[in-house]
């Protein structure tokens, strides 16, 4: 599979540079908002009050804590992502972001939509998978003959 469309001499590699740079940027407002939502839902608890408390004794605090315990998870998570976006924008400015780790190519950018944090270009992250593929054949055939052998 060749990937390669050079569309001639625009400028490509600045607006390369403009539409990654926001397509990260937007992903990382996008987590930030959902972040700051979950982290009022958990303050909200706090400044309900009475109110809620009363619901939640009733309901059980264990159950509570369980459910505060996955928001915090969910926090951390996204948190985890918002460094992985702030890495990839720093080698963005750097010029490494978006460059294929195997074979230098500049990785499509609709697969960096999709995928902003690969490392290789579509071909591949194809070659890898199939050599992949095929060591596992490889070892279930010697696996199963050196099972034959036992007998
Ligand atoms: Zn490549």
């Amino acid at each position: 599979m060749k990937e390669k469309a050079k569309t001639g001499a625009e400028p490509k590699s600045r607006s390369r540079y403009d539409e990654l740079k926001r397509m990260l940027e937007d992903r990382r407002r996008e987590i930030q908002a959902e972040v700051q939502g979950k982290m009022r839902d958990v303050r909200a608890d706090g400044a309900w009050g009475g109110k809620l408390n009363e619901v939640l004794d009733a309901v059980e605090s264990s159950e509570a804590d369980i459910q505060d315990e996955i928001e915090f998870a969910l926090i951390q998570m996204k948190s985890e992502t918002l460094n992985k976006i702030n890495d990839a924008l720093v080698r963005l400015e750097q010029g490494d972001y978006g460059n294929c780790f195997d074979c230098g190519e500049e990785i499509a950018e609709k697969r960096l939509r999709a995928l902003p944090f690969a490392v290789r270009c579509k071909s591949c992250e194809e070659a890898r998978e199939v050599a992949e593929q095929r060591e596992r054949q490889v070892a279930a055939r010697r696996g199963a003959s050196s099972l034959f052998l036992d007998m």
